[in-house]
């Protein structure tokens, strides 16, 4: 069934480490080889067997139109006709820049990079520069790309391989991650206490999407806001998942809370490599070349990944899809639910709009140590029982999972079915 992608594989692995570009693709957690994808289509990716599958990696959350939305592809060949980078101004950079803006009232400034950890490291050096402090809170569990501050309880890759520690980062650059509890707003306020005037931001995922789907507690995230706004503390909310995914405007809109700043990526790409980061004027104005803190980029505001990005956006602000992707997700969350409590196998299914993640423990999970009380093993025999029933999942306990405007309810029926024969397989 997977002879062609085993073959790529045993190649990818002369030349690559892991054989892959990103390490959770390796499949390694749910101990298979990984798929090697040839094509995708709305709801559907096709591997190099030819096999079809329900997506709902959505490239790890960027699609949520679904692969190859006409309106996008469009956009991105047009745009490519005329040059694919120019290393210069472009107008299309303002367009996307003032949308953003009109969507985020938070953010008053955005500078685009070209991925999500370019966009939360840059945040927090310009946090670190506005206020001249060094140390930064982040929590257990969450996940803002790779860059050395964050690699310290990381969620994600990090998080499914077990990497614990740090290998590869200076004690000193670790030394300034403090690490909370997610909804715990006692332990950030300890850490704040025991570092008095010692720390420039705290970075949250408002909805957390690398250690499976763990929502916000209630008053938890406007929590975070008091206790940075009583300190002189910098609130990021990294939003590169939930942003124009749980609602237009981000998880901010959702729970109406407004951070200091925000990173965004993912989304608005519309499937091409971009990050942003932006915030209030008078933090922004920290940025070169306006400020002293340098950030720059060869292909930052690449009027391909632009012209995608802007396309995608345009759509979600003009369709308002969120009503109509929560209605399908609850569908299948509630069918999901409801065969496992036929089987009686214990999965705990958090959802926010059309983000979404089964935890297989007994155990509400509200926290990363709740995620961690989940079966892992179940899940490897689980996830390998629903890629041969056609569903194509995050390979991992600890991912999210993304329903988009491309899955119907025909898509959602078969997922709730092969969910059923799945659980027969392995209970
Ligand atoms: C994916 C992700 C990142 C990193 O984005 P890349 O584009 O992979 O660098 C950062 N923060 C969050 C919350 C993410 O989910």
């Amino acid at each position: 069934m997977y002879k062609k992608s085993a073959q790529l594989f045993t190649e990818a692995k002369k030349y690559m480490p892991g054989g892959v570009n990103s390490p959770v693709r390796a499949f390694k957690s749910v101990n298979m080889e990984p798929l090697f994808i040839k094509r995708a289509l709305g709801s559907k990716i096709y591997d190099a067997d030819g096999s079809e599958y329900i997506d709902y990696v959505a490239s790890w959350g960027p699609l949520i139109l679904g692969h190859a939305h006409p309106e996008v592809v469009k956009a991105v060949t047009e745009a490519a006709k005329n040059g694919t980078s120019y290393g210069a101004s472009t107008e299309i950079e303002i367009e996307l820049a003032k949308l953003i803006t009109e969507i985020y009232p938070s953010i008053d400034k955005v500078r685009m990079v070209n991925s999500g950890t370019e966009a939360a490291m840059s945040a927090v050096r310009i946090a670190r520069g506005f206020t001249g402090r060094d140390k930064i809170i982040k929590f257990d569990g969450c996940y803002h790309g790779h860059s050395d501050s964050f690699l310290i309880k990381a969620g994600s890759g990090a998080l499914t391989l077990g990497i614990p520690g740090n290998p590869g980062v200076t004690k000193g650059t670790a030394s300034d991650t403090l690490i909370a509890g997610y909804n715990t707003l006692e332990s950030v306020q300890e850490i704040i206490e025991a570092n008095p005037g010692q720390i420039a931001a705290i970075i949250v995922e408002p909805v957390a999407g690398n250690a499976g789907v763990i929502p916000p507690a209630e008053d938890f995230l406007e929590g975070l806001r008091k206790l940075a706004a009583d300190n002189g503390i910098i609130l990021i909310f990294d939003e590169v998942i939930t942003g124009f995914r749980v609602a237009l405007g981000g998880a901010q809109e959702l729970y109406g809370v407004k951070p200091d700043m925000t990173c965004l990526g993912k989304i608005i790409g519309g499937g091409l490599p971009v990050g942003a980061y932006g915030g209030r004027a008078d933090i922004m104005d920290m940025v070169a070349p306006d400020g002293p803190v340098y950030q720059a980029g060869t292909l930052a505001g690449n009027p391909l990944a632009m012209a995608a990005g802007l396309a995608a956006v345009n759509i979600l602000k003009e369709e308002n899809p969120y009503p109509q992707l929560d209605k399908m997700a609850s569908l299948l969350a509630d069918g999901i639910r409801e065969c496992s409590v036929k089987h009686g196998i214990p999965i705990q299914q958090n959802r926010v709009g059309s983000m979404m993640c089964r935890f297989f423990t007994d155990k509400p999970v509200t926290g990363l140590d709740s995620a961690m009380t989940s079966d892992t093993e179940l899940f490897a025999e689980y996830f390998k029982a629903m890629l041969s029933e056609g569903i194509y999942m995050a390979p991992s306990q600890f991912e999210a999972g993304f329903v988009s405007t491309a899955h119907t309810a025909e898509d959602i029926e078969k997922t709730i079915e092969a969910h059923d024969n799945a659980l027969k397989k392995i209970g």
